[in-house]
């Protein structure tokens, strides 16, 4: 519990405005994070399997213990991603794929379902977590998404933490760039996401991603991207995508979504599963997403064979499974 607080403390930056807008009204708290759609050859190491389920039911009990102690859902993304961006098992933050310049240039975005705020940064070649810059662009600007140099400047008027471009680049991420550049291997999933329904009954979703491996010329995939990659309404769902990002911006997916539950009065699963099964199957379009409703339904869907993800419902055990 000390620690529990201490983390709380840490993470949480919310305005005076925002607590006096707190309500507890005991919502059914969730949490449901990605770490990518893709490829991975799950079954074949054992111990790599379990690191990275190990490494994703870390984070979700992380996140519903500060859900269950109050903490805001904007303060449980931020948390949640920032420590998958610092695990270089993952395509965000250290570890992000490297582009065709053999550098790290990361995208993130956060959405608040409760008044629609949301805040995006992409191109970033130093920030340690994008997302909480991502934060910052919601929180303390007029604006909605900053790229590149614009961004870093902006990151650290913040003093928000910066590393030198190498310390980003891992082993895998090295092995990745050769395999594509030998085209071993074409697509390169792994990106990170959370959506979570906090005690106020707020749904807040964020993703934060290197993007594909080799991609060029400044590139920029869904995942920065407000309802493409991420979205979140408090009166219908929180999404967060990883996949093909070009066939996600073009088909708007995570507000898609929503727009699905809203308009068509389907449920988060049916409508997630008719864009991912059916629409962007039928394009040959990978990936997939998780989602939450103001329920607290636990939505988690992808065609491709693997998807890292994890999730956990109030008062109910938590889940990680991979393929
Ligand atoms: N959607 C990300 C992008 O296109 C990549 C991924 O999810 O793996 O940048």
């Amino acid at each position: 519990m000390i620690i529990l607080s201490a983390i709380y403390n840490s993470s949480c930056k919310e305005s005076v405005e925002e607590k006096k807008s707190r309500k507890i009204i005991n919502a059914k708290h969730a949490i449901v994070i990605h770490g990518g759609a893709g490829y991975y050859p799950a079954g074949q190491d054992s111990g790599m399997d379990l690191l990275y389920r190990q490494s994703l039911l870390h984070v979700i009990h992380i996140g519903d213990s500060l859900l269950g102690s109050g903490a805001s859902g904007v303060d449980v993304v931020e948390k949640c991603i920032s420590i998958m961006e610092d695990d270089s098992l993952f395509n965000a933050g250290r570890g992000s794929v490297l582009n065709e310049e053999g550098i790290v240039s990361m995208d993130a975005s956060i959405m608040n379902g409760l008044d629609g705020k949301a805040g995006a940064v992409s191109g970033l070649t130093q920030t340690r977590n994008p997302i909480k810059l991502a934060r910052l662009v919601m929180d303390s600007t007029a604006h909605v998404f900053l790229s590149g140099e614009g961004a870093e400047k902006f990151s650290e008027s913040k003093g928000l933490e910066k590393m030198p471009p190498y310390w980003f680049i891992s082993q895998k991420a090295i092995k990745a760039r050769e395999d594509a550049l030998k085209k071993l291997k074409e697509e390169k999933h792994g990106t990170v996401g959370c959506v979570v329904l906090d005690v106020y009954g707020n749904i807040v979703a964020g993703t934060s991603t290197g993007g594909m491996t080799m991609k060029k010329w400044g590139r920029i995939g869904d995942s920065p991207i407000i309802g493409a990659g991420t979205f979140a309404d408090n009166a219908s769902c929180g999404i967060s995508c990883t996949g093909h990002g070009e066939y996600f911006i073009r088909n708007v997916v995570a507000y898609d979504v929503s727009a699905r539950m809203k308009y068509l009065n389907e449920d988060i699963t049916e409508a997630a599963d008719k864009i991912i099964m059916v629409q962007l199957k039928n394009i040959d379009a990978k990936g997939g997403l998780v989602g939450l409703d103001k329920n607290g339904k636990v939505c988690m869907s992808f065609n491709t064979p693997t998807m890292f993800r994890a999730y956990k419902v109030k008062g109910e055990k938590a889940e990680s499974f991979i393929n």
